[in-house]
């Protein structure tokens, strides 16, 4: 019989959720509480119907997310903010969500798993936001073209694909930036380019990006905000069933972006 209360305090303490800064809306930790112990363990990128249908159909009981229940910011509980919070509270199934803790934890955060699953091997930080890098990067020798065909494979597994700027012809990676979700920005724009970085690896971003990626000589692979933060809630399930012996799944909800 494990509660919800032993096994936030275990993941807070793994984040290192406390000492992280993070948007106002991230609210990282217990975003909803239940009354029964915990029996299985569901996790999924963001909160939704879908989601929570799939959480329900499966009889699980605590959801773990990234993008928790408060990003739109304070807000009256009607429409699908109720049925939402309805269906949670009806099935007794508690909410976890860590967003920043979760992209940067070095074994089991999104950055340093899509470095793995892309087959780089990081070596350093990258994507400042206040104390801490978000991100990751390292050095390689790989043609860019095949670094892409890597992504977008990741990328169709989780209902996505790719979009790339300019791949100058023979062109090879030899520094590259990971900084999943909404990645590109002007500070990691200014980061890459003054850390020598040719490749920068991204969920999304904004039109100007690319433009600005292309006159500057970097290339920006942008691999889908939802694809790239699959894996840190995958593992972070599978951590929690493992280490309070319970069963887990995924909700692969994709939301196309
Ligand atoms: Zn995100």
């Amino acid at each position: 019989m494990t509660d919800l209360a032993t096994i936030a305090g275990h993941l807070d303490a793994l984040l290192g959720t406390a000492a992280i800064p993070d948007y106002p809306g991230a609210v990282n930790g217990v975003q909803l509480a239940n009354r029964g112990a915990i029996r299985r363990v569901a996790a999924s990128v963001d909160i939704s119907k879908r989601v929570i249908d799939g959480a329900i159909a499966a009889a699980a009981n605590l959801l773990i997310v990234h993008h928790g229940m408060f990003w739109g910011g304070a807000q009256p509980i009607v429409g699908p903010v109720y049925e939402r919070i309805r269906m949670l509270v009806t099935h007794d199934i508690a909410v976890y969500s860590s967003h920043l803790p979760l992209d940067a934890h070095p074994s089991l955060g999104n950055n340093v798993l899509l470095a793995h699953t892309l087959g780089l091997e990081p070596v350093g930080g990258f994507a400042r936001y206040k104390t801490i890098d978000v991100g990751v990067r390292g050095e390689t020798d790989l043609e860019t073209t095949e670094l892409c065909n890597r992504a977008e494979a990741f990328a169709r597994r989780h209902g996505g694909g790719v979009r790339v700027t300019t791949i100058p012809p023979g062109h090879r990676t030899r520094r590259w930036g990971i900084c999943t979700g909404a990645g590109a920005d002007l500070e990691t724009l200014r980061e890459a380019l003054g850390s020598g970085i040719d490749t920068l690896i991204v969920g999304e971003g904004p039109h100007w990006t690319a433009i600005d990626a292309d006159e500057a000589g970097l290339t920006i692979i942008y691999a889908g905000h939802y694809a790239t933060e699959t894996l840190g809630v995958r593992a972070l399930a599978e951590h929690v069933a493992t280490t309070f012996d319970l069963p887990w799944l995924f909700v692969d909800a994709p939301t196309g972006l």
